[in-house]
């Protein structure tokens, strides 16, 4: 069993003011897909550096299958990483560099032989094996660095943003790969990024860091539907969640985005007469060139066909949104639409404190 169970980690850096990490507690199953994703500087790579034993927590606990990790060296903690920079010996052919960590542990030849020839074949590096790095694409040498972190049968594989030296085409292939090939082997994984698409795709559960915090952990579908606070919505998603300031009228049936009206869902009865924002989803705002009853005006401002979709850029009484229509739809810079919203995709945030109103 390698489940990972981390307690109210901190971290300071010398001559830091700010925590790296501030008490930071994870749960992650055994063989789970666990993303920290967050933007830059929000710790993810401190935890995932404590994790390997890279860096030593100023407090709190961190361990690997029931046994305390927190003080031990890498070596010692059966783990595996995968990072950003190949991190290949560049002078040592393909198949060398594959079973180096074999190697380390002293298995014998034949046996390293075979679990080479394994990996490479997982990763589709069969023809390459006595080639130098230098002679393989950014692509190859990342998947290099991949099948030299699972030959070792660790415990827990690391992986720090294992494709973002990757171009966009190549990323996006290698990422199902790489999901295909965790999921096979069931290995415990945790992979730090700040690319949210990447975090949904691959997260059995997605961590979304903030400031040393994790601001909110869930399944990829709960941190996208149901953010905790704007910062999360904000952050994940493409477009990003809109908001949008609207009141919730006296007798709590009603909310108000300037001089127009909308029902307001059952949840709003308990923040009557209050000030909130409300949050919704590009693709959750319905869009018609005809008024229905309920809907909102909005006037046009940007057009964007996108292929399967058009994204509209549009003005609700001073307010901007992103609204996605279907790829049919015909409008134009200054026309008024209209929009309908669901009640079970709004979402609602505290104006002050910018948390998810329950
Ligand atoms: P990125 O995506 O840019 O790598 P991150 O989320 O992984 O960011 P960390 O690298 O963990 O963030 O950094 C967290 C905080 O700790 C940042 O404020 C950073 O400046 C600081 N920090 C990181 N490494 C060091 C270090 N070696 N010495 C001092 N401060 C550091």
């Amino acid at each position: 069993m390698a489940d990972i169970s981390i307690s109210n980690l901190v971290k300071t850096y010398p001559g830091g003011t700010e925590r790296a990490t501030d008490d930071v507690s994870l749960e992650i199953a055994d063989g789970d897909f666990t993303v920290l994703l967050g933007p830059s500087g929000c710790g993810k790579t401190t935890l995932l550096r404590m994790l390997a034993g890279l860096e030593l927590p100023d407090s709190g606990s961190i361990s690997i299958g029931g046994r305390d990790v927190t003080y031990l060296p890498p070596n010692k903690r059966n783990i595996s990483m995968v990072f950003q920079s190949y991190a290949v010996f560049p002078h040592r052919s393909v198949r060398y560099n594959i079973g180096f960590g074999l190697q380390m542990a002293k298995m014998p030849k034949s046996d390293i032989e075979k679990k080479v020839q394994w990996a490479a074949e997982l990763l589709q590096l069969g023809p390459y094996l006595d080639r130098l790095p230098a002679q393989l694409s950014g692509g190859q040498r990342q998947r290099v660095a991949v099948a030299r972190a699972i030959v070792v049968d660790a415990d827990v594989l690391l992986m720090d943003e294992p494709l973002s030296n990757l171009d966009a085409l190549l990323r996006l292939n290698f990422r199902s790969e790489l999901k295909k090939i965790v999921q096979d082997l069931g290995t415990t994984t945790v992979y730090v990024t700040h690319d949210q698409s990447e975090a949904l795709s691959l997260g059995d559960q997605v961590a979304v860091m903030r400031k040393g915090r994790i601001a909110q952990l869930g399944g990829p579908l709960d941190v996208y539907d149901a953010p905790s606070d704007r910062f999360v919505g904000g952050f994940i998603g493409s477009p990003p969640m809109n908001f949008i300031d609207a009141a919730v009228t006296a007798d709590g049936d009603t909310l108000v985005v300037g001089d127009q009206k909308l029902m307001a869902p059952s949840l709003l009865r308990s923040f009557k007469a209050s000030d909130i924002v409300l949050g919704v989803r590009a693709e959750n705002v319905a869009v018609g060139t005809q008024r229905s009853s309920g809907d909102i005006a909005a006037t046009v401002l940007v057009v964007e066909p996108m292929g399967s979709t058009v994204l509209l850029t549009v003005d609700v009484e001073g307010q901007t949104l992103k609204v996605q229509a279907p790829p049919t739809f015909r409008t134009a810079p200054h026309q008024t639409i209209w929009l309908s919203f669901s009640p079970n995709t709004m979402r609602f945030y505290d104006r002050e404190t910018s948390m998810a109103l329950e």
